[in-house]
């Protein structure tokens, strides 16, 4: 049983919200979580997360992510999880970068 990295998560629960949407949309996801560093000593915003599905899954794996992102897209009261200018850390509730001060 081979597996296919569709996917690279900053956020854990992330990874884990597409792996639940995936599975929910019939396709087998596992989820599998690096440190960069030893765990428990990086911070959790550190780790990556990567989802795997099936390679013969991969083209409807990401339009059935695809169609979950657009659909959260249309919520303008969601915030980025980092700035798309500059990569910081976003801040939820405020309308503007933190550290470059720009919306996104
Ligand atoms: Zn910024």
């Amino acid at each position: 049983m081979s597996w296919s990295l569709l996917e690279s998560f900053a956020y854990t629960h992330e990874a884990h919200l597409a792996g639940h949407k995936l599975e929910a949309s019939g396709i087998p996801a596992r989820v599998s979580t690096l440190r960069s560093g030893l765990a428990g000593v990086v911070p959790v915003k550190d780790a990556v997360s990567e989802v795997w599905v099936h390679p013969e899954d991969l083209d409807h794996a990401r339009r059935v992510l695809h169609l979950e992102l657009l659909d959260g897209g249309q919520d303008p009261r969601h915030d980025p999880e980092v700035c798309p200018h500059c990569d910081a850390a976003w801040e939820p509730g405020f309308d503007a970068c933190w550290s470059c001060s720009r919306q996104p």
